[in-house]
């Protein structure tokens, strides 16, 4: 068996991993000079969004001998609507750190592996499954999957965002729906020490907003979270994304081509989170071909879990700043009854309860 994997991101590298804890090897292709993207940002995992795995490092560790250091563990987030604010509490998840950062989760899952991408590598699945017997496509871009299958694209989103100097609780983390500020989107506050914050505006583009439309959400996204906070944050944007797919292809695997990550459809509509999704394909297609599963079948929770959060994305949309101020009210009450009787409970189950009459 000869293996390219191409992407030295989260996928291709869990990948990687995993195929050296069994005992073979793959050729790691990565365009860029280094591992991780050109840019600092904090990025969130939850297990709110991926139940039934409660501590997703934990699970990593025990359960596939990947080890992770998140940058904080997050035990509250507070959630604000246009006039209301609510806050969960509990084990929440982490924050970890991504690209050029030191403790970038590429990073440590590079560290890890024994071989070394070969970087500055801009390869296409086609041009190199000549030299190989499989090909793991793991380059985070779904339009490398619709070479070979139909990727059925639910939205393209945009994003824009900074990481902002102020006073910051770390395991507290803040999110804004408000469809004045993110339209179907929104806005969210991950601190990464108690001076530093990634703050990202992030909304679909059904309706083609133009680079000035940003511009002034973003500005106005600052403002909003200089009030919330109590304290003035002035940053510039340093992130500007747009035209980011989400979506999922039909067949995981075709042939002795896999396809991981993003690639695959490893982000969840509801709020757009990919890392979970992406390490686990990445796994997933390292079993497979080490004859410990079928990648396939391993994937199908992935794609379950994609359709349960295709339904809520749909049902927040809908909703108007007085129905969000109607939901952040009720979680309010509701989550404050949960920490009260010390229940352990799911957010998304209380969230698919308040969204019912909305759905
Ligand atoms: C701004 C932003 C914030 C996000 N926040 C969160 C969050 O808080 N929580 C969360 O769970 N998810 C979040 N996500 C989604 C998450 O980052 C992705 O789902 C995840 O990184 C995808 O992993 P991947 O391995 O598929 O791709 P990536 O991690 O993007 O890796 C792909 C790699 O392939 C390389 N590559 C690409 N093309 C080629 C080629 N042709 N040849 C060689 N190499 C190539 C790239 O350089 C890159 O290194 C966020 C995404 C964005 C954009």
């Amino acid at each position: 068996m000869k293996i390219a994997i191409i992407g030295a991101g989260l996928a291709g590298l869990s990948c990687a991993l995993t195929l050296e804890k069994h005992g073979h090897s793959a050729d790691i292709f990565e365009k860029q000079r280094s591992v991780g993207f050109d840019l600092t940002i904090a990025e969130l995992i939850t297990p709110i969004l991926h139940s039934p795995i409660d501590d997703f490092i934990k699970f990593l560790s025990e359960s596939h001998g990947i080890h992770l250091k998140p940058t904080s563990n997050i035990q509250r987030i507070h959630v604000h609507s246009p006039n209301e604010t609510a806050y969960v509490e509990g084990n929440l998840g982490f924050i970890n750190m991504r690209g050029n950062h030191k403790e970038a989760y590429e990073k440590q899952l590079a560290e890890q592996l024994t071989a070394s991408p070969i970087h500055n590598q801009h390869v296409t699945p086609k041009e190199i499954s000549k030299d190989y017997t499989h090909v793991v496509v793991a380059t985070g871009e779904p339009l490398d999957t619709q070479q070979f299958q139909p990727f059925h694209i639910e939205f393209k989103s945009t994003f824009a965002g900074a990481v902002v100097n102020g006073n910051f609780i770390r395991n507290e983390v803040h999110a804004w729906f408000d469809t004045e500020l993110a339209p179907k989107g929104m806005l969210y506050l991950l601190p990464h020490s108690d001076s530093e914050a990634t703050l990202v505006l992030v909304y679909p583009q059904y309706d083609d907003q133009s680079v000035q439309d940003k511009k002034k959400l973003w500005k106005e996204s600052v403002k909003r979270v200089s009030q919330t906070l109590g304290q003035e944050l002035s940053t510039k944007e340093d992130l500007s994304i747009r035209d980011y797919v989400v979506g999922k292809c039909d067949y995981p695997r075709i042939g002795n081509i896999f396809f991981a990550g993003n690639c695959m459809g490893a982000i969840k509509p509801f709020l757009g989170f990919g890392q979970t999704g992406s390490i686990l394909s990445g796994i997933y297609a390292a079993q497979d071909l080490c004859g410990l599963g079928d990648y396939d079948k391993l994937c199908k929770p992935l794609f379950k879990d994609y359709q349960n959060s295709l339904r809520y994305r749909k049902t927040i949309e809908k909703l108007s700043n007085d129905q969000l101020d109607l939901v952040t009210k009720s979680l309010r009450v509701n989550a404050v009854e949960r920490v009260f009787t010390g229940e352990n409970w799911g957010l998304l189950k209380v969230l698919s309860h308040l969204l019912r009459p909305f759905s």
